[in-house]
């Protein structure tokens, strides 16, 4: 193995390929609903049982989708790195559970994740596994109705971001998959790694808007492009 550092970022396009659809940039619409009422601190403050249905039912929609072997291939890489001794950090956009039900163990979930609840009083989180809603108690602080979903909204930070930083100037290989490259501050990774000295790789559909800072960008279908990109990476002389 060539890299000593594996950072992979991945995106909606991963996802996609189970099932599971994304807020579609183009109209500003997930599911039907306007993001800002779904997706915003301001939205939750307007109408909390609008978005606490809406993620209890992206939430209970989980349980029908399942890991494709893009997500599978991540994790084989993941245990190829570990036993070769090298570091494989995993960070994910999505909020969806397809990356640990493949087995992937080092992942960062920088927007959150809905099986996940996070407490408006104590701020402490909860693994989340049914709906939540007004009578859902905190149980933590024991506090009555002060769950939300666990998403960083817009506006809002996203999680883990020094431990990103720190690893993004390590790695010597950073992997864009499934992404659009719209979105700050992931829209900004490829660039931070290839500063360090990264090699910089994207695997999408179809070329990102940050595409010509990667040094090879691969187009298709994440099911077929990540397997053959980490058999080619693991099965080198
Ligand atoms: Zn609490």
């Amino acid at each position: 193995m060539q890299f000593k550092s594996i950072i992979i970022l991945t995106g909606a396009g991963i996802s996609a390929e189970s099932g599971i659809p994304t807020f579609r940039a183009a109209d500003g619409l997930w599911e039907d609903h306007r993001i800002e009422d779904v997706a915003s601190p301001e939205g939750f403050a307007r109408n909390r049982a609008l978005v606490q249905r809406f993620y209890n039912l992206r939430r209970a929609a989980l349980s029908k989708a399942e890991p494709n072997p893009a997500h599978k291939a991540l994790m084989e890489l993941e245990s190829y790195m570990r036993e070769n001794g090298g570091e494989f950090l995993l960070i994910t956009q999505n909020v969806d559970d397809l990356h640990e039900r493949a087995g992937s163990q080092n992942l960062i979930h920088m927007h959150g994740a809905l099986k996940s609840a996070l407490c408006t009083h104590c701020e402490r989180r909860q693994p989340q596994h049914s709906d939540i809603d007004e009578r859902s108690l905190c149980e933590h602080c024991k506090t009555k109705g002060s769950l939300r979903p666990d998403i960083v909204w817009f506006g809002e930070v996203p999680y883990q971001m020094g431990r990103i930083e720190a690893a993004l100037a390590r790695c010597d290989l950073f992997v864009s998959i499934g992404t659009s490259g719209a979105v700050y501050p992931a829209a900004g990774f490829v660039r931070a790694a290839r500063h360090y000295g990264a090699r910089t790789i994207e695997l999408n559909l179809d070329p990102s808007a940050g595409s010509a800072l990667f040094d090879d960008s691969r187009l298709g279908k994440a099911s077929a492009l990540v397997p053959a990109w980490v058999k080619s990476l693991t099965h080198e002389a």
